[in-house]
């Protein structure tokens, strides 16, 4: 709990105007896209490094945890105050800094939203691809800190593959950078990678120096139906063994589609259990060739119907359904646990298949989607909370789920991370010895264990 004598040091660090400790506050910044909740006893917004290094200084010596936060659109309660204290709002850093067309380069502050940084470079010509399907309402910061993927990273790579140095303040309250600012550099450890993805526990990021790509010339959507997950995997399998990389290739099962249904600017056939999405970028001539060939392949594959979207527009509600399946699924149950698991792609349908018994051995729907092309699929068991019974199968499903992914030598989180809502499941995955060293990893960064504590590990770090 963060007495009053406390909060007086906060407020002449960071200004009364940006400390809060009003409920209406308190209850918006309890919670994420989990819906899960946990108030915290206030919340800041710092304005710059030297402030957030004085709070965290302070956290030492005081000893209250401090939870970095975005835009709270994080799928594994990774902004989520488990033990109360501060959260420490970044809206503030929301500038971006430069973009350089000719080192093909930006500096951007970590609250600058994901769309807009796209939308700003585009204006270059340049292309920023990480594209997680939240694009319109994370942040550059939050998707660093956990590493966020997407729709294109099986042409483009995951917020990673960008990230080519960043400026932090440490738990302990120094400021530090790591990285560099050019294509290459291999001095020292590599603490940029270890930051990315480390869920706001090691660091708080507070510049990002991103890497930029030539913007492709044109893109196109299509569109396949197919009678079952077996022959849309196969047809991921055979585009991909083609030699043609698509931008992105989603996959959605009945369940999905039947829940974006109204989105849809097509029919769906009613024979249809699995469908693909693909997006393929390129020059205007190479794009058209790659669109035929994948084309002919899911005919080849089965498909009981394939098209081009016709037009911009047409191919923008495509996307836009895609990314409605996350919220439209509650049509399904009042609650979920969203999963994101993966498997080698060519095992997707065995996973799919599983997932039906599953859902079938438990009563609950199980409706999946995802990146076909990463073999990264969204299992979203959906529950309500008022019937005990449906309650208490999730645990068992889950973990059912996850020693079946484990066993086809998958990872049990692909781009959400761990947070809270898989940290009792890490040790299915991650073995002691290996779960060990990055408890000292996390002591030699953060030794009072400061900075989004209860976070990643299934024992306290
Ligand atoms: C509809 C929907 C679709 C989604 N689709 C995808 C998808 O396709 N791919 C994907 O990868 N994710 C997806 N997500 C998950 C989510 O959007 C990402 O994890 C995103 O990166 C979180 O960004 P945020 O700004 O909301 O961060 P928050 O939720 O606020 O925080 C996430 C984590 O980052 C840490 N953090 C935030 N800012 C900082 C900082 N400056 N310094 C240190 N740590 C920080 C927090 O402590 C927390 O651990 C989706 C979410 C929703 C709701």
């Amino acid at each position: 709990m963060i007495s009053d004598r406390i909060l007086k040091k906060l407020s002449h660090i960071v200004g009364l105007d940006y400390l809060t400790t009003r409920e209406s506050d308190l209850c918006e910044f309890s919670t994420d896209a989990t819906k899960l909740s946990f108030k915290p006893d206030a919340i800041a917004f710092p304005a710059n490094s030297r402030e957030i290094a004085q709070i965290l200084l302070l956290a030492n010596e005081e000893y209250f945890p401090v939870v970095p936060r975005g835009k709270g659109s994080g799928k594994s309660g990774g902004a989520l105050p488990v033990e109360g204290g501060l959260v420490l709002a970044m809206d503030r850093f929301d500038r971006i800094l430069e973009i350089d067309p000719d080192n093909l380069i930006a500096k951007v502050e970590p609250a600058v939203i994901t769309a807009s940084f796209q939308k700003e470079v585009e204006k270059y010509d340049l292309y920023y691809p990480p594209d997680p399907a939240s694009t319109e309402i994370s942040t550059i910061g939050g998707n660093v800190a956990e590493c966020a993927g997407g729709l294109k990273a099986v042409k483009y790579g995951v917020t990673r593959d960008y990230v080519l140095g960043l400026a932090v303040v440490l738990p302990t309250g120094e400021i530090i950078k790591t990285g560099v600012e050019t294509p290459k550099g291999v001095v020292g450890y590599d603490l940029t990678r270890l930051i990315v993805g480390s869920e706001g526990t090691l660091a708080v990021i507070t510049q990002i120096t991103l890497r930029l790509i030539p913007r492709p010339a044109t893109s196109t959507t299509l569109l396949a139906f197919f009678p079952d997950a077996a022959a849309a995997v196969r047809a991921v399998s055979r585009i991909i063994r083609s030699g043609v990389v698509p931008t992105a290739m989603e996959f959605m099962d009945r369940l999905c589609m039947d829940c974006v249904r109204e989105d849809m600017p097509t029919e769906i056939p009613s024979d249809c259990n699995a469908l693909l999405l693909l997006e393929i970028d390129g020059e205007e001539s190479s794009v058209t060739s790659m669109a035929d060939k994948v084309k002919d392949i899911c005919a080849g594959s089965e498909a009981i119907h394939v098209r081009a979207a016709s037009n911009k527009e047409e191919a923008e509600s495509l996307w836009e359904a895609r990314r409605n399946v996350s919220p439209s699924v509650y049509k399904l149950r009042p609650h979920k646990v969203s999963e994101d698991i993966v498997v080698p792609r060519t095992r997707m349908a065995e996973l799919v298949s599983f997932l039906k018994r599953l859902a079938n051995k438990y009563g609950l729907p199980m409706p999946a989607y995802g990146h076909a092309g990463d073999g990264n699929v969204h299992v979203n068991i959906m529950f309500d909370k008022g019937i005990p019974q449906e309650a208490r199968s999730v645990d068992e499903a889950i973990k059912e789920l996850f020693r079946k992914v484990i066993d086809m030598n998958g990872t049990i989180s692909g781009e959400h991370g761990i947070g809270i809502t898989k940290a009792p499941y890490i040790e299915m995955e991650i073995s002691r010895p290996a779960l060990q060293l990055m408890v000292r990893l996390k002591k030699a960064f953060d030794p009072k264990g400061i900075l989004n504590p209860g976070k990643i590990f299934p024992y306290k770090s």
